[in-house]
C-alpha cells in the first residue's frame, strides 16, 4: 500500500498537466468502450476467450450512475465475467450492483424461522414432493380425464382442475407469487425428458437465445393464451374432459420440447403461457426471494446459484437456477420459480426469502413491458369471456352461441373490453395533461395499476366454481367411477356467502388498484381521474355479469 502511494507521487512528480475527466455518470456514451477495455484488460491477463456484452447488458449498464465510477465499472465487469463462466456473453443477469432501496422494509422469513430454511433446503422442496405425489399425481388426472366420464359433474380430474386448481392459484398469487411453478408438473415431465434425452443421446444443450426471447418470447406467450382462451370458450373445455386433458398435454409437451432443445428451464422462463400469468401475478405478492447483494459482491467468487457447481460450505451441489435468474440481481418476482435452488447452492447464506409491502416492485424497480401488458388484458378481458350470455343481455346483443362465427366473434369483442376502455381513459389523461402543460405517464406503465383488478376479476369468477363444485369431490370422485356417492358428505356455501364473498373480493380489488395507480403513477388524483373512473367502470361490469 505504501509503495503504491509512493509511486503514485513520483508519478505525480513526472505529470506536468493534469486532465479533469468528468465522472461516468455524466459520460454514459463512454461506458460501452470502457467495459469492452475492461474485458479485454481481463481477458488477456487471465488467457482466456474474450467475451460480448450484450445490447441489454450494457443499456442496464447505462441507466446506472456509478458512484464508485471507473473502480466500481472495472468490478463490475470483472464480476461478470466470473460469473458468466464458459458462456459466451455478458448478459443483464451478470450485471449487479448494490442498492440499498431495494432492501427497504423487508422481513427475512429465513431468519424468523429457522425451520423453515432447514425446509426449503431440504430434499422435500422440491424433489421429493414433485417426483413422489406431483409426477404420479399429474399422469392419473391426464388419465382420468381421457378415460372417464366427460362432465365435471362425474369427473373428479375435471372438478379437481377447474374448481380447484384455479380458485387456489388464484387465491395464493398475493402470498406466495409464483409457487406453483416450484411444483409444475408441466415442467417435472420436461425435466425428465431432458434428463432422459441426455442418457440416451450425450450432448451439450444448446444456450438459450436471450435477444429473441426476450424480444419475442412474451408475444408467442401471449398469442398462445389467446388461443386457449378461445379454445376453452368456444369448445366448452371446462365441461369436456379429454380436451382440458388436451389443453393439459400441450402445455406439458412445450416443456418436453424446448427442455430437449435448450439447457434448464427455456420454456418455462419465455414462452408457458401458464408461466406467463404467474409472473405477472407474482408481482403482487407480499414474499419474494432475493439475496444480499452485499454480501454477493463482497464475499462470492463462484455465484454457485447462477451457474450451479460442487457443494461447497454450506453450499449444496445443484445445477444453479434453472431460469438463469440470479437472486442479487432480481428486480421483480416474474422470473423467479422459487424452486430455491439458489438457497440450497449459496455458501454464504445470502439468499433471503422476504415478507414485504405486497406488489411493492411495482412503484420501485419495475420496468413495464409491452408484451406483460398485453397480457395483463387478455387476462382481464377473460372475465368477461367467461360470461357471454350476462354480456350479450347487458349490451342488448341476441347472438346465436351454437353458430361458431357468431360465437367467435363474441369472444374477441369480450377480449377487447378492457383495453378499449383503458385506451379511451388513457387518451382523457392525454388530453387534460397536454391542456394543463404537463406530462402524462406513459400508457404502458400505468396500465399495471390495473393488475389487483385483474387478480380480483378472475378470482370473483373462479370462486363461484371453488365454493360450489369443489365441496362436491367426495361423490364426484366415486361417480368417476361409476359408483354410487350420493350418501358422502358434500360442503357447498350458501349463495348469499358465495356473492358476498365475491363482492367484497371485487370492491377490494377495485381500491387496491385505485391505490396501486396513485403510487405508480405518483402524481395527483385529478391527473388519474380518468384511469380511476375506467377501473369503476370494468369494476361494476364485472360486478354485474358475476355476480347479478
Ligand atoms: S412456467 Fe409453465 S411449465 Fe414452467 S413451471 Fe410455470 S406453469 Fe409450469
Ligand atoms: S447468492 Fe450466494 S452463491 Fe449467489 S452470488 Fe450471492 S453469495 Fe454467491
Ligand atoms: S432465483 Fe433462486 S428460487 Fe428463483 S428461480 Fe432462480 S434458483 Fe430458483
Amino acid at each position: 500500500m505504501i509503495i503504491g502511494e509512493k509511486r503514485q507521487t513520483d508519478l505525480q512528480k513526472c505529470v506536468d498537466i493534469t486532465i479533469k475527466v468528468p465522472p461516468l455518470r455524466v459520460r454514459k456514451t463512454d461506458i460501452e468502450a470502457q467495459v469492452e477495455y475492461y474485458i479485454s484488460l481481463y481477458s488477456r491477463d487471465k488467457s482466456i476467450p474474450r467475451r460480448k456484452i450484450t445490447p441489454e447488458a450494457l443499456r442496464r449498464l447505462q441507466s446506472y450512475d456509478f458512484p464508485g465510477n471507473l473502480k466500481e465499472l472495472r468490478d463490475l465487469v470483472e464480476r461478470a465475467i466470473v460469473q458468466a463462466g464458459e458462456t459466451p456473453e455478458l448478459t443483464e443477469e451478470t450485471f449487479w450492483s448494490v442498492d440499498t432501496k431495494k432492501k427497504r422494509f423487508r422481513v427475512n422469513l429465513l431468519n424468523a424461522y429457522p425451520k423453515l430454511r432447514r425446509f426449503l433446503r431440504s430434499a422435500w422442496w422440491t424433489d421429493r414432493i414433485n417426483y413422489g405425489f406431483v409426477v404420479p399425481i399429474f399422469a392419473i388426472v391426464v388419465l382420468v380425464l381421457f378415460l372417464g366420464p366427460q362432465t365435471r359433474e362425474r369427473n373428479f380430474a375435471l372438478n379437481l382442475f377447474w374448481a380447484w386448481w384455479w380458485t387456489i392459484s388464484l387465491i395464493i398469487f398475493p402470498f406466495v407469487g409464483r409457487i406453483w411453478c416450484s411444483v409444475c408438473p408441466f415442467m417435472i415431465y420436461g425435466e425428465i425428458t431432458q434428463k432422459i434425452s441426455l442418457w440416451l443421446f450425450p450432448r451439450k444443450l444448446k444456450s438459450w437465445p436471450r435477444q429473441k426471447a426476450e424480444k419475442w418470447g412474451g408475444w408467442f406467450l401471449f398469442g398462445l393464451f389467446t388461443l386457449i382462451f378461445l379454445w376453452e370458450e368456444i369448445w366448452d373445455l371446462t365441461n369436456t374432459a379429454y380436451l382440458s386433458a388436451c389443453l393439459l398435454l400441450l402445455i406439458t409437451a412445450g416443456a418436453m420440447i424446448f427442455s430437449t432443445i435448450f439447457e434448464r428451464r427455456f420454456w418455462c422462463r419465455y414462452l408457458c403461457p401458464i408461466g406467463g400469468m404467474n409472473g405477472l401475478f407474482a408481482k403482487l405478492s407480499m414474499t419474494e426471494l432475493r439475496a444480499q447483494q452485499g454480501t454477493c459482491s463482497a464475499e462470492c467468487t463462484t455465484y454457485q446459484c447462477y451457474k450451479g457447481g460442487p457443494e461447497k460450505g454450506e453450499g449444496m451441489e445443484t445445477d444453479g437456477c434453472p431460469v438463469y435468474s440470479h437472486p442479487a440481481q432480481l428486480e421483480d418476482n416474474r422470473n423467479c420459480v422459487l424452486c430455491m435452488t439458489c438457497l440450497k447452492a449459496c455458501p454464504h447464506r445470502s439468499v433471503e426469502f422476504n415478507l414485504r409491502p405486497p406488489g411493492i416492485e411495482l412503484w420501485t424497480t419495475h420496468v413495464p413491458h409491452s408484451y406483460e401488458v398485453a397480457l395483463l388484458f387478455l387476462l382481464f378481458g377473460g372475465v368477461y369471456l367467461h360470461h357471454l350470455p350476462e354480456l350479450q343481455f347487458y349490451l342488448g346483443l341476441e347472438i346465436n352461441l351454437n353458430n361458431f362465427w357468431a360465437h367467435l366473434g363474441l369472444s374477441l369483442l369480450a377480449l377487447v373490453i378492457p383495453i378499449a376502455i383503458s385506451l379511451l381513459a388513457n387518451s382523457f389523461i392525454k388530453l387534460y395533461c397536454t391542456q394543463n402543460r404537463t406530462k402524462a405517464r406513459p400508457f404502458i406503465k400505468l396500465a399495471y395499476g390495473y393488475l389487483p383488478l385483474v387478480l380480483g376479476g378472475n378470482l370473483a369468477h373462479y370462486l363461484h366454481l371453488g365454493l360450489t363444485e369443489g365441496g362436491r369431490i367426495l361423490p364426484v370422485t366415486l361417480a368417476t367411477f361409476g359408483l354410487d356417492g350420493t350418501q358422502l358428505p358434500v360442503i357447498i356455501a350458501h349463495p348469499a356467502v358465495i356473492s358476498f364473498l365475491q363482492g367484497s373480493t371485487l370492491i377490494i380489488s377495485t381500491l387496491l388498484t385505485f391505490l396501486l395507480t396513485q403510487k405508480i403513477a405518483r402524481q395527483p388524483l385529478r391527473k388519474l381521474i380518468w384511469q380511476h373512473l375506467a377501473s369503476l367502470i370494468m369494476a361494476i361490469s364485472m360486478w354485474k355479469i358475476i355476480l347479478l
